[in-house]
């Protein structure tokens, strides 16, 4: 069977030129193609597989939950194990205001459900969002997308949403009252790892504060240890009103999740109840996964490496063509002069067995975010090829 082309044919496309690697098991910081070619993930399938694939931890949760139950009932009417004990643990490692945990399929999911619970809370509409801002592909996340390319297309979207420049006075003094929430990155992913100031993210939660409007905070991408710590906020001192997490938070199933505090939680249950409805939300394998996950991660000695790691691999990644490399722990953007340099070198990354991508709002920077797992010989093995790279891909400077 040609599954080339049967992927071509019978799988929607969203990318004239997908990788389309054909990937038979993945293992640690490890995918293996149907070749037995052998390639270091360095994204985690964009962020996911922090611990690294496959734990045999995590595939015993899931083995185990698939043989109990996967399904019982659309979200929140069962008490299902898997979902109470994964809600503990998460809020026994965050701050007691963030103590109540929605479940979802999605990251996208969680962002819808977290900007539906700020109306609900407020009883007001206007959203503050941030340029080069991407909190998934829905409309209601597509509406706050911080890039106007990708969101004309699917115009009319939701009414009442302002972007501003991440950092910016300007987005403080347009926190008003009317403003429902305003929904912020710890450190902007598909801008290419851009961080703002701790003064910055202060005056937000200072402003949202005291203009009643719930600071959402995304670390859907920043979260599980990905920066060196649990979550990124902790880095910055403030408290966000609602956490939106996914990507990792499933340990390589499929699980998003916002999380606020019990009492403002409490707005879907009436006026109309079932506020937000999922039937496969909060998975109970997703969820069995998911706790296996944080538990390695939070057993493993990983995340205390993450900085000394990052300041390794950025050591070794000097070269003339670099133009800069902006990071947040093992989370780098690599920037070129253009997208068809980088395009190139990733190219050549592939070929020599290292998966690395571009960042959605700066594609001239090449992705790097490999599992917190990985060893420095591994990391200096991953700097060479990108070295390697550079070089077959005759760039010079
Ligand atoms: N928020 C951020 C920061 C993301 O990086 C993503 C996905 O890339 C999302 C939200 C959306 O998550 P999902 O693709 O699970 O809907």
């Amino acid at each position: 069977m040609n599954y080339r082309q049967l992927f071509l044919q019978h799988i929607a496309q969203t990318s004239p030129t997908p990788i389309g690697l054909h990937m038979q098991r993945a293992h640690g910081i490890y995918l293996f193609d149907v070749n037995g070619k052998e390639y270091i993930d360095g994204i985690s399938g964009f962020s996911v597989a922090n611990i690294g694939h496959s734990h045999p931890k995590v595939v015993n949760a899931v083995q185990q939950q698939a043989s109990e139950y996967m399904h019982l009932i659309v979200y929140g009417e069962f008490i299902q194990q898997p979902q109470v004990a994964y809600a503990k643990l998460l809020t026994d490692h965050l701050p007691a205001t963030l103590n109540c945990v929605y479940f979802t399929n999605s990251g996208a999911e969680a962002a819808e459900g977290a900007m539906k619970l700020a109306k609900r809370i407020t009883g007001r509409t206007k959203i503050i969002a941030f340029h080069n801002a991407y909190h998934g592909s829905t409309q209601g996340a597509l509406s706050i997308m911080g890039n106007e390319y990708w969101r004309n297309a699917y115009r009319p979207l939701l009414p009442e949403v302002y972007h501003y420049e991440y950092g910016s006075a300007e987005a403080l003094q347009a926190i008003d009252a009317q403003t429902a929430c305003v929904m912020v990155e710890m450190v902007q992913a598909e801008a290419g790892i851009v961080k703002t100031s701790n003064e910055w993210l202060h005056a937000l939660r200072e402003q949202c504060t005291a203009k009643g409007v719930l600071l959402i905070a995304d670390e859907i991408q920043s979260g599980f240890g990905r920066t060196g710590t649990l979550w990124a906020f902790e880095q910055t001192g403030i408290v966000p009103d609602v956490l939106l997490l996914g990507k990792a938070l499933g340990g390589g199933m499929p699980l998003g999740a916002f999380i606020a505090s019990r009492k403002n939680m409490h707005a879907l249950t009436h006026h109309p109840v079932l506020g937000h409805i999922t039937t496969f939300g909060g998975h109970p394998v997703s969820c069995a996964a998911g706790k296996a996950a944080l538990e390695v991660l939070l057993d493993q000695h990983w995340m205390k490496e993450v900085k000394e790691k990052e300041t390794f691999l950025k050591e070794q990644l000097q070269h003339k063509a670099i133009k800069a490399i902006r990071s947040a722990g093992l989370w780098m953007a690599i920037e070129f002069d253009s997208f068809e340099t980088n395009q190139k070198v990733i190219h050549h990354c592939i070929q020599q067995g290292l998966i690395t991508d571009w960042f959605l709002f700066r594609p001239q920077a090449m992705r790097i975010a490999p599992p917190l797992c990985i060893q420095k010989k591994e990391l200096k093995k991953m700097a060479n090829i990108i070295l390697q790279s550079i070089a077959d891909a005759g760039i010079h400077a």
